[in-house]
């Protein structure tokens, strides 16, 4: 089982999609392990990116994932992390297929809504970086009906 890390971003909360959202990862069969809104410091979001400190974007990403409460959620599940990514989908939500939470609920890339890990290490990062307390540790009485 992999664990990641899924952020409604501060777009989603104002946008009232904080549901819709959850509820493609909960509907699709994942476990919930983490849930909380919280407001985010600098120092966190530019930690969370600091793989694009680079880029050009960097000071309006840190600034845009600042502007508002978050929901930070940790996911479990078979293949969650590439899996989450699929149901996210594509960065640009120009490119993102429609039926994909990007694809129905946004249109541009500075404003697309949710963060999803890319992969099992940066999940892992992650989830220390955004719940420092731990996960809350529990098993789902529909499991046996989602996975054979
Ligand atoms: N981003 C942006 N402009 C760009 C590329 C990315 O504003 O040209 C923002 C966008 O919000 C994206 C985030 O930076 O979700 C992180 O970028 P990354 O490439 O990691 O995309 P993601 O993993 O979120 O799909
Ligand atoms: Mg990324």
């Amino acid at each position: 089982m992999e664990t990641t890390f899924v952020m409604i971003k501060p777009d989603g909360v104002q946008r009232g999609l904080v549901t819709k959202i959850l509820e493609r990862f909960l509907a699709k069969g994942y476990t919930l392990r983490g849930l909380k809104m919280m407001n985010v410091s600098k120092q966190l979001a530019e930690t969370h990116y600091s793989d694009l400190s680079a880029k050009p974007f960097f000071g309006g990403l840190v600034e845009y994932i600042c502007s508002g409460p978050v929901v930070a959620i940790v996911l479990e599940g078979k293949a969650a992390v590439s899996q989450g990514r699929a149901l996210i989908g594509a960065t640009n939500p120009l490119v993102s297929a429609p039926g994909t939470i990007r694809g129905d609920f946004c249109i541009e890339v500075g404003r697309n809504i949710v963060h999803g890990s890319d992969s099992v290490e940066s999940a892992q990062r992650e989830i220390g970086l955004w719940f420092p307390e731990g996960l809350v540790d529990h098993t789902p009485v529909a499991q046996p009906w989602i996975y054979e």
